[in-house]
């Protein structure tokens, strides 16, 4: 298996992402340790079967997700320009701060870190927490600044309740905003991101799934302890995933092809930390690609998961 994902457009930018993104969170050791040589052979085998875009933070294990990342894709050393690299300010190990002072220092500590002269794409971490207005009048002018002197090549927004993309969409001037990265709202679980996807096309915005195994929910060794779903919800996904392995299925596959299904999210941003897990879930887009999919097993799961369907949980503060 070499090369064989798909690449899908972003909004109105010029990049190209492949449809299996690689979330770094996990190489910031949040979801277990990893060690920087699992590291690396990752980010390697993530390059070999033609993944081409990661995703970090400095909140992520407290800038370590960042500093890993950085590590790794230099020891693979495939050129800066054959691959994208997001990552995010504002939201850091000691609390949030979109303040422009903070966010015009954040990226060159983020720089540093990642051992880079730019990053692609450049992103205003979980807004919900900040004020909304603060983000549209002072974070992103700010981050346009930084556009202008080349240390980041696009805009991005991201949180979780999805009432704060049109909040921010609809009072920047259009182009402003490049991007969006929605979480756990775009799964077998949850597809309420499908209402907004309309919009967010009328406006060129490329979208950016991320957390498709609704951060571990959808697996079958379940979520990190820190998971923020309910008990009912948790208890149904438990279900799911034991009916799906007496099965002989894998829950984890299934619900990476669901995302993957609908073309107008440009990646499905899944967090991986081991060779086997970039293998698995790039097998899971090629066998979707050659129209290899367990409709059965699907209908099952989403009959198991419907007294739960699109149940999420508070991500303060509530402003709009
Ligand atoms: P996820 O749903 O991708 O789940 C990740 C968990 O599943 C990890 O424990 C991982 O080791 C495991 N896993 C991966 N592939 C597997 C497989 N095939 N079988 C079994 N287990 C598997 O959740 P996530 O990591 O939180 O989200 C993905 C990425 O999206 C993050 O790493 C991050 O880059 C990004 N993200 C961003 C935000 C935000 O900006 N607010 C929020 C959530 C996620």
């Amino acid at each position: 298996m070499e090369k064989s994902l798909e690449l899908r457009s972003l909004g109105n930018t010029v990049l190209k992402l492949s449809c299996v993104g690689f979330g770094a969170s996990p190489l910031g050791s949040v979801f277990g340790p990893v060690s920087d040589e699992e590291a690396i052979a990752t980010v390697r085998e993530a390059f070999r079967l033609g993944i081409n875009f990661f995703d970090t933070s400095p909140y992520y294990g407290g800038t370590l997700s960042e500093k890993v990342l950085g590590k790794a894709l230099k020891a693979v050393g495939v050129p800066r320009n054959e691959y994208i690299v997001s990552t995010k300010c504002g939201r850091y190990k000691e609390g949030f701060d979109f303040s422009a002072q903070r966010v015009t220092k954040s990226i060159n500590e983020s720089l540093e870190r990642l051992q880079m002269e730019y990053v692609d794409i450049f992103q205003c971490h979980d807004i919900e927490f900040g004020s909304l207005d603060l983000i549209v009048n002072e974070t992103i002018p700010a981050l346009q600044k930084l556009k202008e002197a080349g240390k980041i090549r696009f805009i991005g927004i991201t949180g979780l309740p999805l009432g704060i993309f049109s909040y921010v969409l609809d009072r920047v001037p259009p182009g402003t905003v490049d991007v969006i990265l929605s979480y756990c709202h775009y799964g077998i679980n949850d597809t309420t991101l499908e209402d907004l996807l309309p919009y967010l096309k009328s406006k060129g915005v490329g979208v950016i799934s991320a957390s498709p195994l609704a951060m571990g929910l959808l697996t079958e060794s379940g979520p990190p302890d820190w998971h923020p779903a309910s008990p009912e919800l948790k208890a149904a996904c438990r279900t799911a995933a034991a009916f799906c392995k007496k099965k002989g299925k894998d829950i984890s596959k299934l619900a990476m092809q669901y995302s993957l299904c609908n073309k107008d999210i440009s990646t499905i941003l899944v967090g991986m930390k081991s060779v086997e897990q970039v293998q698995v879930n790039v097998a899971a887009a090629t066998e979707l690609a050659k129209g290899d999919k367990d409709a059965q097993t699907l209908a099952e799961v989403e009959e198991i998961l419907k007294p739960v369907k699109n149940q999420t949980w508070p991500s303060c503060i509530q402003q709009i």
